[in-house]
């Protein structure tokens, strides 16, 4: 049968029906472990009862209404964000891409108002920010960006996990108004960068007078251990985008402002139909809450910190095995050769999981994955990697 679907994706051979926690049912009964969540979005499991119940309740009363007027679950979703964050206020929209334009016209009028005329955001080798124009001219890979030029200009790039290099771009470029960066980069390898390196890059961004934007699609919404990944230090951006979990599958996304940063994007100046909606706003105070409840936020860090111990051992004498690396449950195994057979391999064990920057599988499990299902996924996912990298040899 033709489709009538955009090639835009390579798609694995599988139709997923129904959903319970990490499990995944296809088209003919057979039960799949889930340890990608959508690639970091139902970090609550699949049909959560507490996000099923809110968007059933709100969806009986109101789905949308518009933000030319109040609206009161937005008002809350806002209020218990930046309560969580220590930030000062949210802009609503509904993708990850959406939430980085936010943040980088926020930027760029901050620059206009500073008295730049051309100013540019300092972003990353080896980073994702979306596939919009502008998103993707800040992404740090070639294959995002082949075939779309002109790309948006305004984006000055260096090195991940630098700082020397972030200070000298700040020297020798005078109209950099922003640095834009994931606290743990996801698309780009699991790339875990220096303790102090986001300390530091707050520190360069108070002494140029600039904003720390930090982009936590990904790393965001309890994934790392901690709300968001830049709590485990003792600093705060002045932006910070949010997207993926924050709803558990209802699109929605977020940018958060801080001090100046929050003053800046003023009435008429962004807007969005969708953005905040009820419905999704109304998802997304469910999925706070029940990370609250259920203490899921610390368990990601023992449950990550498990997954990795637990693999490390099984694969300690696996010379092709270069790194297994963590934050809470964000998990990359690092190769010392290209890999991607490994997510078919994977997935007829009736296994999920992600291959990224070519040599680094990386697992996104659900928040709620329990002891069996860890079990489960170290045992399958050791032993076909034991499989590969023995037949290739
Ligand atoms: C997924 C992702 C995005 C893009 O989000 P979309 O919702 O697909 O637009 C941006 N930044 C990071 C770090 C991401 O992981």
């Amino acid at each position: 049968m033709t489709s009538h679907i955009m090639p835009t994706y390579g798609r694995l051979p599988v139709t997923f029906y129904k959903g319970e926690g990490a499990w995944l049912w296809d088209e003919q009964g057979e039960r799949y472990l889930d340890t990608l969540s959508g690639i970091a979005v139902c970090n609550l499991g699949h049909a959560h009862p507490a996000v099923h119940t809110a968007i059933c309740e709100q969806s009986k009363r109101l789905l949308h209404t518009s933000n030319i007027y109040g609206i009161a679950v937005q008002e809350q979703l806002a209020s218990k964000l930046t309560e969580k964050s220590g930030m000062d206020n949210v802009f609503f929209c509904n993708s990850g891409a959406e939430a980085n334009e936010a943040a980088i016209k926020l930027a760029r009028k901050f620059g206009h108002q500073s008295g730049i005329e051309n100013p540019a955001i300092l972003v990353m080798e080896k980073s994702f920010h979306g596939r919009t124009l502008a998103t993707l001219s800040a992404t740090g890979n070639v294959k995002v960006q082949q075939g779309f030029a002109p790309l948006v200009e305004g984006f000055i790039r260096v090195p991940y996990n630098d700082i020397n290099a972030i200070s000298q771009a700040l020297e020798q470029h005078k109209n950099i108004v922003a640095i834009l960066v994931e606290p743990i980069q996801g698309e780009g390898g699991v790339n875990i960068p220096a303790q102090d390196y986001l300390s530091r890059i707050r520190e360069l961004c108070d002494q140029y007078n600039i904003l720390m934007m930090l982009d936590e699609i990904q790393t965001g919404i309890g994934r790392t251990g901690k709300f968001l990944a830049f709590q485990h230090t003792d600093i705060k951006p002045d932006v910070c985008t949010l997207a993926k979990a924050l709803g558990n599958g209802v699109p929605i996304g977020a940018c958060l402002a801080r001090g100046i940063a929050a003053q800046t994007l003023t009435a008429g100046t962004h807007g969005s139909t969708f953005g905040g909606n009820p419905l999704a706003c109304s998802a997304a105070l469910a999925v706070l809450k029940t990370l609250e409840d259920d203490n899921l936020i610390d368990l990601a860090t023992q449950k990550g910190n498990a997954i990795c111990s637990a693999l490390r051992d099984k694969l300690q004498n696996n010379e092709h095995v270069i790194d297994v690396r963590n934050k809470g449950l964000m998990i990359g195994i690092e190769l010392d050769k290209p890999c991607a057979e490994l997510v078919t391999m994977a997935l007829h064990q009736h296994l999920l999981i992600n291959v990224t920057n070519e040599k680094t599988i990386r697992l996104l499990p659900p928040l709620i994955i329990n002891e069996q299902q860890i079990d489960q996924l170290v045992t399958t996912l050791s032993m076909i990697i034991t499989e590969y990298t023995a037949q290739s040899l």
